[in-house]
């Protein structure tokens, strides 16, 4: 899923919960309502998507939300979310984005300053971004890993802060946390040593109980260093290829892990 970021005008849904209440009171307000009432709305950046969650299908680039909510509470705050609801033409199904939006100024402030807002997905209901999620094994061995891998994918997500061109590189940091996670788990008493050395060497030397995750470490760095290069040695892959093969070394670290819990079972 990719998104577009746009400036939408947005309800404060304090407002318009009081109104829907004072609404529920009084029957004629409905009426009232029906004659495109103005609540109070503050354009914000939300994030357009580029796709369908329910049915796959290509969504139009003039694709704009039926209804944007914020939950801004106090115009002094900086951050806040925003939930946009949409109707897919193709299937007929309703959908919501959720965003956040940080900035540096305050938002009842004359001049908002959008451009320099941030804007990030939180999710798509009703499905998930498709987010990796990590076993607690894993965050146990390296938490540091799961945060930036975690960073990356926001970093994926967010085409429209500029990000995306960063990502690979963030993937390739990730891999640096796991492989000296790893390491380290393996050889706890040379740690100091393990630190001193580079990321190649790390994989070369102390990854030697499985050569699948040696050559997905060594193949994925390699992905990793031409994100961080002028010169790209291997056009025809990407990041999808890096994000593949550490979620591969993840999925054998945790078969090893279960593995070794296996064996510890004594014949009874
Ligand atoms: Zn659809």
């Amino acid at each position: 899923m990719k998104f577009k970021r746009t400036e939408y005008p947005t309800t404060m849904a304090t407002s318009a919960a009081m109104s829907f209440l004072s609404m529920a009171n009084n029957p004629y307000l409905y009426e009232y309502m029906g004659r495109n009432v103005q609540l109070p709305s503050k354009k914000l950046p939300i994030l357009l998507p580029d796709k369908c969650p329910c049915c796959g299908k290509v969504l139009s680039t003039e694709i704009l939300p039926i209804r944007a909510v914020n939950n801004i509470t106090d115009n002094e705050q900086k951050e806040c979310t925003v939930i946009s609801i949409y109707r897919c033409t193709s299937c007929n199904e309703l959908f919501t984005v959720i965003n956040t939006v940080k900035t540096k100024l305050v938002f009842n402030d004359e001049k908002f300053d959008t451009d320099n807002a941030i804007s990030e997905p939180v999710g798509i209901y009703p499905f998930e971004m498709e987010n990796v999620e990590f076993d607690e094994d894993i965050s146990d061995l390296s938490s540091s890993f799961v945060e930036v891998y975690k960073q990356a994918e926001r970093a994926e997500h967010a085409e429209h802060d500029g990000l995306n061109l960063i990502c690979g590189m963030a993937y390739r940091r990730a891999l640096e946390f796991l492989v000296r996670d790893y390491c380290v788990d393996k050889f706890p008493e040379k740690v100091s040593e393990i630190d001193t050395k580079s990321l190649s060497e790390k994989i070369k030397n102390y990854i030697t109980d499985d050569s699948d995750i040696k050559t997905l470490a060594e193949k994925a760095t390699w992905l990793g260093n031409d994100q961080t290069h002028v010169i790209n040695k291997h056009p025809d892959r990407d990041v999808n290829d890096i994000k593949q093969f550490i979620q591969m070394i993840v999925a054998k670290i945790k078969i090893k892990m279960v593995v070794a819990d296996a064996e510890t079972i004594k014949k009874g």
